[in-house]
């Protein structure tokens, strides 16, 4: 008897070859059939999902959970995220409390063990760092420096120490010499050499600093192109996020004062003010179990009641740029940036999925090239062999997608239901840890699952 079955839908699935209607089977949690037609009699409970596109669960390789993301990213559509920055007692903390049912890797940023660090950190100091993340729990580490650079030295030798111990490491390119643009992507791949690095969201160092928005794209994927070493992802949302953290009356963020001279702000708390009050800087104010955006005079109200240390939202992605970014293929016909991610979670842009049907509609991706972009390279970036696919034995993790809407009506992790009709149903969820942070996760007593880190694809070659 299958514990599931979801009839009639369009199962694209790129890593099989099938993109049809056909039927697929859940038991526990694993696909259990794919077939063209399977009896109604031989499953517990039958949906019929004819209409609708029934693609393997998506995973965002860039998110922010921070509590309410974890049913902001269920809702809207997946099924597996990695957690960029969070130290391993929040996720365990929230994992119980706010759990979305989602499964959940995280890297923690290097910075949360050395809060009053400056540019520098000594090489027992990152040995250290990377050690106790994976101990923690964690995948390994993260780095922003676009937000809070280290000097390429310090940056390269937390790159190089993530790969002697093998240990998950991404960076938000910027360091002391460079910043948050094109000449950090440009640097970072420099600072990697033939080590593996992770580097965050592509678009964003492709906002029109430099030069423009399309040349900086086209630059940034001849230096990322044929990069085996290197895993990458990018963004489709017009917003960015970043912190409204003033100190002395200067925002703290490199981000933040590079959105404010974008339009010609001061790079000031009041410049901060006047973005807010002027709908440009959009406020990130909790409500509701979500995350809004407010700006105008509330908005300030709300900035000014966090003592500016609250995310702000500012629209400047370029749009031609992010889809020049999701669509670039090699000359083999792979995608030069793996994967679609979001950046989102408590950042409300969890928009990878209907952007993406979107670039679909448009004819500048098929269905089974998204399915690429939001699911397979992203199983294959953290090495997840049973997820990215619904072969039998894969992992029962399901987005199910209305083209109509181009949203996501139903999300499935590990053979349960977790999304419905954008109602999240689903509770706590699943840890992803290595076999260093096997008993620390054991210990807090949350499920989870070991991977093995040298299949990840800055590993594996
Ligand atoms: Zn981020």
């Amino acid at each position: 008897m299958y514990d599931l079955l979801l009839k009639g839908g369009l199962i694209v699935d790129p890593k099989n070859g099938i993109e049809d209607i056909m039927d697929i089977a859940i038991t526990g949690s694993k696909i259990a059939e794919v077939a063209s037609e399977i009896d109604a009699r031989k499953a517990k409970v039958a949906i019929n999902v004819s209409g609708k596109i029934v693609f393997p669960g998506v995973i965002d390789t860039h998110v922010h959970l921070r509590r309410l993301g974890y049913r902001m990213v269920a809702k809207a559509g997946v099924t597996t995220a990695l957690d960029m920055g969070s130290p391993a007692k929040e996720i365990i903390e929230d994992l119980k409390v706010y759990g979305s049912g989602i499964n959940v890797a995280f890297l923690t940023n290097i910075r949360t063990y050395y809060p009053n660090a400056g540019a520098d950190l000594t090489d027992s100091q990152i040995e250290e760092a990377v050690d106790r993340a994976l101990s923690e729990g964690a995948l390994g580490i993260k780095i922003t420096g676009g937000h809070r650079p280290f000097t390429p030295k310090t940056t390269a030798k937390i790159i190089e120490e993530c790969n002697r111990q093998m240990a998950y490491i991404a960076f938000h390119v910027g360091t002391t010499e460079t910043g948050s643009d094109l000449n950090g992507l440009i640097e970072a791949v420099e600072l990697a050499g033939s080590n593996g690095l992770h580097i965050a969201h592509i678009n964003s160092y492709c906002r029109g600093l430099i030069k423009d928005p399309i040349v900086e794209a086209l630059e940034a994927l001849k230096h990322l192109r044929g990069k085996r070493n290197i895993a990458s992802e990018s963004y489709l949302a017009l917003i960015n996020g970043t912190s409204g953290k003033c100190e002395n009356g200067v925002p703290v963020s490199r981000v933040t004062r590079n959105c404010l001279r974008m339009r010609g702000y001061p790079e000031t708390f009041d410049g901060i003010k006047q973005a807010i009050l002027d709908g440009y800087a959009h406020v990130n104010v909790k409500a509701g179990g979500e995350v809004m955006l407010v700006t105008g005079e509330d908005g300030v109200k709300y900035w000014l009641e966090a003592e500016t240390d609250i995310t702000l939202s500012f629209p400047v992605n370029d749009p031609e740029a992010q889809i020049v970014l999701a669509t670039a293929k090699d000359s083999g016909g792979e995608f030069i940036i793996d994967a679609i991610s979001t950046d989102g979670g408590a950042i409300p842009r969890n928009v990878a999925i209907e952007k993406g049907m979107l670039l679909v509609k448009f004819g500048a991706l098929s269905l089974s090239e998204l399915a690429v972009k939001l699911s397979l390279n992203p199983a294959r970036m953290l090495g997840l062999e049973s997820k990215g696919h619904l072969g039998v034995g894969a992992d029962a993790d399901v987005t199910v997608v209305d083209p109509s809407t181009c949203k996501a009506c139903m999300g499935i992790a590990r053979g349960e239901v977790i999304m419905i009709n954008d109602i999240v149903v689903g509770r706590g969820g699943c840890i992803l840890t290595t076999e260093r942070g096997r008993e620390a996760i054991e210990r807090a007593n949350v499920p989870y699952k070991v991977i093995d880190l040298s299949k990840t694809k800055i590993y594996s070659r």
